[in-house]
């Protein structure tokens, strides 16, 4: 086995880190780590072995998309990218050089974006590149807290590393799919036909539900069938899990498998009728306000046009807003509220952080957003400085953090940034300056605490 530590030829008295894998995340956190005085030792597995879905040499890879979403500062991944830049993102100064024209998105010349990294990362004398893959975690990696370990390795870890971080976490907090349902904005249902009520329950009830006849659900079945899926990719052959189906699988299945599944109409009548409808559709509080609910079993790999044509033919959808659409990827990712506190460090093994899209956030800013804090605080541990206030949850990076951290375990999966994770507003302000206001009110709350300690470390 090859792990991390046996291969570090790097001794040195001055503060180090060793970095496993060089992508947005690795590449954020060698960099932060490095501008804070720290040595770093980046292992990159690339080009000796690649991912089924890497396939350029260089760090700082972008698998799919080349957009980083979008830029507009009024929009939560707006938000999180004027954050990170105050932070002096390596990642997205080298996106503002390569952009190219894409409206209010930041999208980037992939190929000179990651060759440019490359080059800022290997010419950075406190930073060493060595290309070749890590089988296994340094033995006492949890421990060693004069020189923490980041782990970067991405939704593509290789088997072998993920079984040794499973191995300390427990290998039933890590994930190899996520598998997420749509979010809807509460306000664009239409409250004349959803109603309230749990299954077999006389008070109000937690559930949101949109009732169909069996004219209704026919008719949906058949477009569902019809409906534009995302091809799978190779290394994605399915392997879902039996209470986890896509809601097409089930479809497949039989005309009546969602009537069985999770449009199961009994124990829930309909406040109009006093009868149970012919199937339901039950929509699930996201935050304590119930600003956002998600589509309860409504897991798919329909295409995200396609989703929102065929889920607003559901009664009470027809003007749904959707704040995330539904997916299922080959994703690694650990149970954050189990495993990883604010600081990202593993809570059984403070020696190690975790960083990037491992964490369970979603995307490439995201991801890179996981490595600046984990590269910042694993470097402030390896100086022997305490690790000061993490950004507050009314800021984009601390959103996510409390998504990370604060998330009833057990419902937990990945997020992109959105504000259905930032605390509830305390005051009313019209729909269409929310998004302004909150970015006022976060850059504001960023910089007081950035200032009062000097970083975020
Ligand atoms: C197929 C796919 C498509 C995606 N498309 C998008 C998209 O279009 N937009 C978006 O916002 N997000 C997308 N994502 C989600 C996510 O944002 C990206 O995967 C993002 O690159 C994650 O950043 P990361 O730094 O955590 O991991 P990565 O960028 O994947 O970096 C991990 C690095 O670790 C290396 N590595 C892995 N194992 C080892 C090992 N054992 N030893 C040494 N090195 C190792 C890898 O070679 C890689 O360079 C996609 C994910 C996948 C899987």
């Amino acid at each position: 086995m090859v792990s991390a530590e046996q291969n570090d030829s790097h001794h040195s008295v001055k503060p180090s880190i060793t970095i496993i894998g060089g992508g947005l995340a690795g590449c954020e956190a060698a960099w932060q780590a490095a501008a804070l005085g720290c040595e770093v030792t980046l292992y990159e597995m690339k080009p000796k072995r690649f991912s089924p879905a890497h396939n350029s040499s260089s760090l700082a890879e972008l698998v799919c998309s080349n957009s980083f979403r979008s830029d507009a500062p009024d929009s939560a991944v707006g938000l999180l990218k004027a954050e990170m830049r105050r932070m002096d993102s390596l990642i997205m100064a080298a996106a503002n050089i390569f952009r190219v024209p894409a409206g209010k998105a930041l999208a980037v010349d992939r190929e000179k974006f990651a060759q440019h990294i490359t080059a800022q990362i290997k010419g950075n004398p406190l930073i060493t590149v060595v290309n070749q893959e890590v089988e296994c975690l340094p033995e006492d990696c949890g421990n060693n807290l004069s020189h923490p370990v980041i782990l970067a390795s991405g939704p593509l870890t290789t088997d072998t590393l993920a079984e040794s971080l499973g191995s300390l976490t427990g290998q039933d907090q890590l994930s190899f799919y996520d598998a997420i349902a749509p979010i809807i904005d509460t306000e664009s249902l239409d409250r004349s036909i959803v109603y309230l009520a749990s299954r077999y329950d006389d008070g109000p009830g937690d559930y949101l539900n949109c009732p169909m006849d069996k004219d209704q659900y026919f008719h949906f079945i058949q477009a569902v069938k019809d409906a534009q899926k995302v091809p799978l990719k190779s290394f994605e052959k399915p392997k879902y899990f039996e209470g986890c189906l896509p809601i097409e699988v089930m479809v497949e299945r039989g005309d009546n498998t969602l009537r069985f599944g999770p449009m199961k109409p009994v124990g829930l009548p309909e406040p109009r009728t006093g009868r149970d409808p012919y199937a339901v559709i039950q929509l699930r509080a996201e935050d304590a306000a119930c600003s956002q609910v998600n589509m309860v079993g409504f897991q798919t790999k329909l295409t995200y046009s396609e989703q929102k044509r065929v889920f607003r033919m559901i009664p009470g959808l027809e003007q749904a807003e959707f704040v995330r659409l539904g997916s299922i990827h080959r994703n690694t990712f650990i149970c954050a509220p189990e495993v990883i506190n604010e600081f990202l460090q593993v809570k059984a093994a403070p020696g190690l952080f975790l960083a990037g899209q491992l964490t369970g956030v979603e995307g490439y800013v995201e991801s890179t957003a996981m490595g600046i804090l984990a590269g910042r605080n694993a470097a402030a541990l390896a100086m022997g400085r305490s690790l000061s206030a993490p950004p507050p949850p009314d800021t984009a990076h601390g959103a996510l953090l409390r998504h990370l951290t604060n998330t009833v375990a057990k419902r937990f999966q990945p997020s992109n940034v959105n504000f259905g994770l930032f605390p509830q507003l305390t005051k009313k302000i019209p729909k269409r300056q929310r998004g302004e206001y909150r970015a006022q009110q976060a850059l504001q709350s960023f910089s007081n605490l950035w200032d009062s300690q000097e970083g975020f470390t």
